[in-house]
């Protein structure tokens, strides 16, 4: 059957990861996981739907992603869910929840789901990696998630992403400069993008951060946001910015950088990999969301949080020509035996009991069809059992990868089988 001819494939703009693809996932997660606990979080794991409500107070019922992209349904109860479109809102729901202790750092790593237009680097289902901590509004915090990111993206191999950094101010000096900048916006309103022309007092801090053209060339005259902080939110940005530079982190402070939600406040920022289009090029972000506890239902409580999507992230490693493996995922041994599998069974649990990553065939084939998948399969070793090693007490043993040398095979006793397996291997490793 052709794939075409398939009664059942993967859903418009989902795909399934396997194969090596899956190995870098892994690797990915499980770099990322490290990361996290050396900076202090902890793993959450919360339902992929939730009440709608915890998605429309963060992101709003009358929002663009809201109505055209979140998957809303009922379930046999009638009761009213949605699947989540990003990381954050569940997080934030399960910290009013539980109450623990303060500052919460968890992270995690989930499906996210939005119904887009699919296309290159954008799927219906895709996937995010990222970290929340909340209860604070300590600058160090905020230095702290950002250092996890930074740390992150180097550890997963990316050396061409820049860290761009923006305060959006709060509830106190926010208006004033929502103000500000429709004043400035009224009066250049024709040179705007055709979108924004019509649509910029619906929320004139989005015309910030539009890709078109003559947006941005408006936008580089208009009045920025950073020079309209108040004291607090002033002083808030320099402890971010100081402590980053702290740490040896490079930023660069851009203006345009902005969220669309409102109870995002304060720090903001963004990693651009250089080797993407510009278009498409944030491998991660995050921000500081102050008003968000409040807006789920929980007493104002300060939070900053960081998310990264792996279809991306890995777009980016392979832009960067980043082939290093994550994580070690190949097979030590392959087990061969043509004498009615007993002896396969035996040796494959002894040699697993001790630590190793073994396979073996299945179905009693020859012994020319064993060596075929024993090829395939990327084992360093095989392990041969034939009629002539079961009546000797013995096995063969074959480097799978050097079959020209005449050390490429070997026997061994059968009862010495995992001391002579495992020597083995630290040999043709050390030697690789
Ligand atoms: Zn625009
Ligand atoms: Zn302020």
């Amino acid at each position: 059957m052709s794939e075409s001819d398939t009664p059942f494939r993967a859903p418009v703009g989902t795909h399934d990861v396997w194969g090596p693809a899956a190995a870098l996932w892994e690797g990915l997660v499980s770099t990322f996981a490290e990361s996290a606990y050396r900076y202090g979080f902890s793993l959450i794991v919360s339902p992929l739907f939730e009440d709608v409500g915890v998605f429309v107070s963060g992101i709003g019922e009358a929002s663009d992603v809201f109505r055209n992209e979140t998957y809303v349904f009922s379930d046999r109860g009638d009761r009213r869910y949605a699947l989540r479109p990003e990381g954050t809102a569940s997080v934030v729901r399960a910290f009013i929840q539980h109450h623990p202790t303060t500052p919460f750092k968890a992270w995690y790593v989930t499906p996210a789901f939005r119904y887009e237009r699919p296309q290159k680097g954008r799927y219906r289902q895709h996937h995010q990696l990222g970290a929340e901590a909340i209860g604070t509004s300590d600058p160090a915090i905020d230095v702290e998630v950002i250092a996890l990111a930074h740390s992150f993206f180097r550890a997963v191999g990316l050396t061409k992403f820049r860290l761009l950094l923006n305060s959006m101010g709060d509830e106190n000096c926010r208006p004033a400069y929502v103000a500000l900048l429709s004043e400035f916006l009224e009066g250049r309103e024709t040179e705007l993008c055709d979108e924004h022309q019509t649509k910029w007092r619906a929320n004139p801090l989005r015309v910030l951060d539009c890709k078109k053209p003559s947006c941005i060339a408006v936008i580089k005259e208009a009045p920025r946001l950073i020079d309209h902080l108040c004291d607090d939110c002033e002083a808030h940005f320099a402890r971010v910015r100081a402590g980053l530079d702290q740490l040896g982190l490079t930023v660069e402070i851009e203006p345009r950088l902005v969220r669309g939600f409102d109870y995002y406040t304060r720090t903001t920022f963004e990693f651009v990999s250089d080797a993407l289009d510009a278009a498409q090029n944030a491998v991660g972000g995050g921000g500081r969301y102050d008003k968000l506890v409040e807006r789920l239902g929980g007493s104002p409580t300060g939070g900053i949080g960081f998310g990264s999507g792996i279809e991306r992230l890995l777009l980016a490693r392979e832009a960067e020509g980043v082939d290093t493996p994550l994580l070690k995922r190949n097979l030590d041994v392959f087990v061969v035996d043509t004498t009615g599998a007993d002896v396969a069974t035996a040796i494959a649990a002894e040699l697993r009991e001790a630590g190793l990553a073994v396979d073996r065939s299945y179905d009693e084939r020859s012994m020319k069809a064993q060596m075929k998948v024993a090829d395939k399969s990327g084992a360093r070793l095989a392990v041969l059992v034939g009629p002539d090693e079961l009546a000797s007490g013995e096995v063969t043993i074959r480097d799978l990868r050097r079959r020209d040398s005449a050390t490429d095979q070997s026997r061994a006793k059968r009862e010495a089988v995992v001391a002579t397996v495992t020597e083995l291997l630290v040999n043709v490793q050390k030697n690789d």
